[in-house]
C-alpha cells in the first residue's frame, strides 16, 4: 500500500516522499487511519519500526485540517508528545518538523538540563505541537510558562520506559491539568501491569494495534 492511499494530506505525503519513504510500515499502515479516524489509540511498537512517523504525520494531518479554536494572538498548544529523554524528544520533534515542512504548524522542544529561558522564549511564540520530556514539563507548568488548557492530542511515547524512569506522578500531574475532552495515543513496547493501568485510566475504547 502506498503513502497517498492513507487519507494525509498532499503536504505530508510529499515530505514522507522527500525522505525517500514510499511504502509505510506495518505500524503506519494500522496507526494512521486510526489517529486521523480521531479515537484513542493503544499500540505496541518498539523502537525501529517507524513508530514515530505512526504518530507524527496523523497528528500533523488534524491540526492542519482544522484551525485552533481560538483565534487571537494567543496561540495555544494543540498537541503534547511527551517522551522519556531529551534524545527522544529531541528526534521527535525533528520528525514533526520534516514531516510538516509544508504546512503551517509550529513546534517546539522541551526537556531538562539546558537554561528555561530559551525555552520559555519559544514557548511564548505560539506552538501548535510540543515534544517534552514529563520532569521538565511540570517545571514550566509551576513556573507558569506553558499553557496546557487546549490540548487536543496527547502522545505517551516509549510510555514503559517512561514509567521505568519514575516519571508516574508527573504525567499524572500533567495530565490532570489536560482538557478532558481530547485524542490521547500510547505507545509501549512492553505491556507490565503498571502500562495496563495507564491506559485503563487514560484511554477511552482506543483502537488496539500490535506490530
Ligand atoms: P522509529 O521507529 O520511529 O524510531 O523509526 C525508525 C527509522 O525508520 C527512522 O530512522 C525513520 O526515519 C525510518 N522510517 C520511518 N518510516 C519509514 C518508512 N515508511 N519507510 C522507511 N523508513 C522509515
Amino acid at each position: 500500500m502506498p503513502f497517498n492511499s492513507l487519507g494525509l494530506a498532499e503536504e505530508i505525503v510529499r515530505a514522507v516522499r522527500e525522505q525517500g519513504y514510499t511504502t509505510p510500515t506495518p505500524i503506519q499502515t494500522q496507526a494512521i487511519p486510526a489517529v486521523l479516524a480521531g479515537g484513542d489509540l493503544l499500540a505496541g511498537a518498539q523502537t525501529g519500526t517507524g513508530k514515530t512517523a505512526g504518530f507524527t504525520l496523523p497528528i500533523l494531518h488534524r491540526l492542519a485540517a482544522r484551525t485552533a479554536a481560538t483565534a487571537g494572538a494567543s496561540r495555544p498548544i494543540r498537541a503534547l508528545i511527551l517522551t522519556p529523554t531529551r534524545e527522544l524528544a529531541a528526534q521527535v520533534e525533528e520528525s514533526v518538523r520534516v514531516y510538516g515542512k509544508y504546512l503551517k504548524l509550529t513546534s517546539a522542544v522541551v526537556f531538562g538540563g539546558v537554561g528555561f529561558n530559551p525555552q520559555i522564549k519559544l514557548l511564548k511564540h505560539g506552538v501548535d505541537i510540543l515534544v517534552a520530556t514529563p520532569g521538565r514539563l511540570l517545571d514550566h507548568m509551576q513556573q507558569g510558562t506553558v499553557d496546557l488548557t487546549r490540548i487536543e492530542i496527547l502522545v505517551l511515547d516509549e510510555a514503559d520506559r517512561m514509567l521505568d524512569m519514575g516519571f508516574i506522578r508527573d504525567i499524572r500531574r500533567v495530565l490532570a491539568v489536560l482538557p478532558p475532552k481530547r485524542q490521547n495515543l500510547l505507545f509501549s513496547a512492553t505491556f507490565s501491569d503498571d502500562i495496563k493501568a495507564l491506559a485503563e485510566s487514560l484511554l477511552d475504547a482506543p483502537a488496539v494495534i500490535e506490530v
